[in-house]
């Protein structure tokens, strides 16, 4: 559980913040919600824009509209929030201009960190109160930012604390663009231990289902990967977009003509168990969901992730892992192994030491590549499937 440290938090309970419900029901065991409530819009900003529609917006309140660029250089060039920074703007116009370009979408409002400080989990707040958790993670060889594409998920698969809460709203571009910002700015400011660096990687493997978020997400990638200063200039194929299988969705990533990475969370080869484990599997089927990643590993020769949570003596058996391995023989695939991380409440545990272990020489067999990943930031409830945003 996060505890607030700031002090709107803790505010006295006669007196509550105007933010405290907008909060969404648990689903029932199964259920499933596509679409997400109607909310009110968060404001705008320029990550939601492109750099012309950014120049427009600002022509039409009567700037000139080569100051787009210029705020844009100091958003995602310079990574200066504060708009006294912006030494080539007049001072007088700077706080109108950040007003209408670079509106405040998060705030924090607790940090935790782990593994000697290089994994730190922020808790921020939306403009309406809504809570989402992003998860940044500094290794030897790269920096990755995990975020959240949505404030909570509809998708209800059952060993995952987010969905165990249900779907309040979908995030907006901008909203989702600026968590990887933010730890832009904490890397280039030298927080992290290991001294100044910079975001390489973004996953989208944070609260949500980025593929039923598919505008803003799609918005998302975009902004993170234009160069400076129409966006982030980071690499599409170190953008990781993690979907429980939502094939028409899946099919128009494929044409969208974005080579980042697809991960699919599959943690069943068979119907029946990923019937329970991933609701979605009710509607698309493994094997529709596999042949919509071929499809994608062919248009985009990528390669695509398969997640597998290994859960104890629930999709952990030899058997299942050959019928994995035969389906994913001669693929251009990944086998990414998640020990399962411990959710509240949960019946399920991770796999014994010994069963994961002939898990991964069982898929070797088959010649597929596979991987257990590491499981950063557990102990602060930061690791897979255990973002909660939970204010207590
Ligand atoms: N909705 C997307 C992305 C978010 S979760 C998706 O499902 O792919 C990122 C990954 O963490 C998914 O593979 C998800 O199944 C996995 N995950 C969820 N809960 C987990 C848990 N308790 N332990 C390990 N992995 C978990």
């Amino acid at each position: 559980m996060v505890s607030p440290q700031s002090d709107t938090a803790s505010e006295a309970p006669e007196t509550p913040a105007v933010d405290v419900e907008i909060a969404s029901q648990p689903p029932r065991p199964g259920e499933l919600t596509f679409s997400a409530p109607r909310r009110a819009k968060p404001p705008r900003h320029l990550a939601d824009l492109s750099a012309p529609e950014r120049k427009k917006a600002l022509a039409e309140l009567g700037h000139q509209g080569f100051r787009a660029a210029q705020v844009s250089q100091h958003y995602f060039g310079h990574l200066a929030d504060d708009p006294a920074q912006w030494t080539d703007i007049p001072a007088a116009k700077r706080e109108e201009l950040a007003g209408v370009l670079t509106p405040k979408l998060l705030t924090p409002i607790n940090e935790q960190t782990a593994d000697a400080g290089t994994t730190r989990k922020t808790l921020w707040r939306l403009f309406d109160g809504a809570t989402v958790e992003s998860v940044l993670m500094r290794y030897r060889d790269r920096t990755t930012m995990c975020v959240s594409s949505q404030a909570g998920c509809g998708m209800n698969c059952p060993f995952c604390a987010t969905g165990q809460a249900g779907l309040t709203r979908n995030m907006s571009t901008g909203e989702i663009v600026e968590q990887v910002v933010a730890g832009a700015r904490t890397m280039a400011r030298g927080e992290v231990p290991g001294g100044p660096g910079r975001v390489s990687n973004v996953v989208f493997m944070g609260m949500g289902e980025p593929l039923a978020n598919y505008k803003a997400v799609i918005g998302a990638v975009r902004r993170l990967t234009e160069p400076v200063p129409d966006g982030l200039g980071l690499s599409a194929r170190h953008i990781t977009v993690s979907t429980v299988g939502l094939v028409p969705a899946m099919e128009k990533l494929t044409n969208e003509g974005i080579p980042v990475t697809l991960a699919v969370s599959l943690h069943a080869p068979d119907d029946e168990l990923r019937d329970t484990l991933v609701p979605v599997n009710t509607r698309w089927k493994v094997s529709e969901v596999l042949d919509a990643a071929w499809r994608y590993a062919a248009v985009t020769k990528r390669r695509v992730s398969i997640e597998y949570a290994l859960i104890k003596d629930i999709n952990d058996q030899a058997w299942r892992a050959d019928r994995l391995g035969r389906m994913l023989r001669n693929k251009l695939v990944h086998v990414n192994l998640i020990p399962l991380n411990p959710t509240p409440g949960s019946k399920w545990t991770a796999s014994r030491p010994q069963d994961e272990a002939e898990f991964v020489r069982r898929l070797q067999e088959w010649g597929v590549p596979v991987t257990v990943r590491d499981t950063r930031g557990r102990d602060i409830d930061g690791a897979c499937g255990q973002l909660a945003a939970a204010v207590k």
